[in-house]
């Protein structure tokens, strides 16, 4: 039988109404046998995550304020669970060893990371499964460094001697032992290794989303959800600011050639996305998978005559960056100009002193800054061999009165990146949707063969 791994998010297990439909979904197919979970989360919209509340404890104990009360709010959602799940669970002592650690100084990443280690003794008491505790296959070394094939190699011993088992995601241990987290949202990292080890015919992500949309449904009203989507086209969208699933979860799962499905624990019936390696040539309808972006970007314009015959010119103006330890998003560049376009957070504070670095290092004719760019991201498979792509979004800008300010086409022809004005940002995702989408102006055109 095929094993499947589901990694319920904090909407998932945010209280006992959520625990029911997440049991439902596990009763409805034996073949989910490892269930990730993360700590609850909020249940309406100015709810606090528990890890939040965790942390926030924390940093009560090292400022000497009493923590007790965030404690308590803690330890009564967990309570009230319990009690409205009506389980035979005394969750007591757990509470009572974190509280005596916490004043004892143990570290933030302990303390996060009790949260999905409550939450999992609660989801296995509840399903009736066995509770693995990730510090013990999950690996960290010394430096805090994830070490990615010890661990899928102890997860890969022990997961099959649990028939079915819960895992708590976000954390492992170093090698000493200490607790340590992954980024926030880590848990979908969690469930990667885990379906990683365990050979998943599918790693299922169950959130509060049914997948992704085409578009931020905040800017296009009624967005159509994608129905596949490619490891590389999710790589550019969620870069762009589609982020539905941790970055780093992509990776162990992508190697094993594992698809993740990212489905809606509020919706069962919707299939939601499913993320592959490669989709299938006839299963191409679409044109482009999905547009995406993101406000806030600097374009540095530089100019100088005679720029294309001067030998190493960019790569001055990259060691200038990398000397301030700056990455970079695009470079493009034309016979006597070249403009760097930096997210704005990467230039708070020091933009100033780059902007003369680089006008004493490099001597250019003009210098000019600004900092309103957007960029958008149209991106697609099905982009790829067709004729007119570019034409349709170039046209669908121009209609719509948006200037261009700068071009980027990926050499994978995976995807079309745009620089636009912030003002403009919407209205260029929307024609862009409207053209591709709604309009489907490219449905006359050509394909290669
Ligand atoms: N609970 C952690 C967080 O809030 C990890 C997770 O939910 O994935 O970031």
């Amino acid at each position: 039988m095929d094993i499947k791994v589901a990694k319920f998010g904090g909407s998932s297990v945010a209280d006992a109404i959520q625990m029911r439909k997440v049991k439902e979904i596990i009763d409805a197919d034996p073949s989910r046998r490892y269930i990730v979970v993360s700590a609850p989360g909020k249940r309406f919209a100015e709810d606090s995550k528990l890890t939040d509340l965790l942390y926030l404890c924390k940093s009560h104990v090292e400022h000497n304020v009493p923590f007790h009360q965030v404690f308590q709010v803690i330890w009564d959602r967990f309570k009230i669970m319990i009690m409205n799940l009506g389980l035979d669970l005394d969750i007591d002592p757990y509470f009572m060893e974190i509280r005596k650690n916490l004043q004892e100084g143990a570290s933030d990443d302990y303390i996060a990371s009790r949260g999905e280690f409550l939450s999992a003794i609660l989801t296995a008491n509840y399903l009736g499964f066995d509770f693995i505790d990730p510090k013990d296959y999950i690996k960290f070394d010394t430096s805090g460094k994830f070490m990615a094939e010890e661990t899928n190699a102890l997860l890969a011993a022990e997961l099959p001697k649990h028939e079915y088992a819960v895992i708590p995601g976000f954390y492992g241990a170093k090698l000493d032992g200490s607790i340590k987290t992954f980024s926030r949202g880590g848990s979908d990292i969690t469930g990667a290794l885990v379906a990683k080890a365990v050979g998943a015919s599918v790693y299922e992500n169950w959130t509060d989303v049914s997948g992704f949309l085409m578009a931020d449904p905040r800017i296009v009203e009624n967005a159509k959800p994608i129905g596949t989507v490619t490891y590389r086209e999710l790589r550019e969208l969620s870069y762009m600011g589609a982020s539905v699933l941790h970055d780093e979860a992509v990776f162990p799962v992508k190697e094993a050639d594992i698809p993740i499905n990212i489905r809606n624990t509020n919706e069962p019936d919707n299939p939601g996305t499913i993320i592959l390696s490669a989709v299938p040539e006839e299963e191409t309808d679409e044109v482009i998978t999905g547009i995406s972006g993101r406000k806030g970007y600097t374009v540095i314009g530089i100019y100088k005559d005679g720029m294309n015959s001067e030998v190493g010119y960019i790569k001055r103006l990259l060691s200038i960056l990398e000397n301030y330890n700056i990455p970079f998003e695009h470079l493009p560049s034309g016979i006597d100009t070249a403009s760097i376009v930096i997210s704005n957070k990467n230039v708070q504070g020091i933009l100033g002193d780059l902007l003369e670095d680089v006008q004493r290092r490099l001597t250019p004719d003009h210098l000019e800054v600004s900092q309103d760019l957007a960029l958008i991201a149209t991106v697609g498979h099905g982009m790829c061999k067709r004729i007119g792509v570019s034409a349709t979004l170039f046209t669908a800008l121009y209609q719509a009165g948006v200037n261009i300010r700068m071009i980027d086409q990926g050499s994978s022809e995976l995807s079309i990146i745009v620089g636009v004005e912030e003002k403009d940002f919407e209205k260029g995702i929307k024609a862009i949707y409207e053209a591709f989408v709604e309009k489907k102006l490219l449905k006359k055109s050509s394909k290669e063969e």
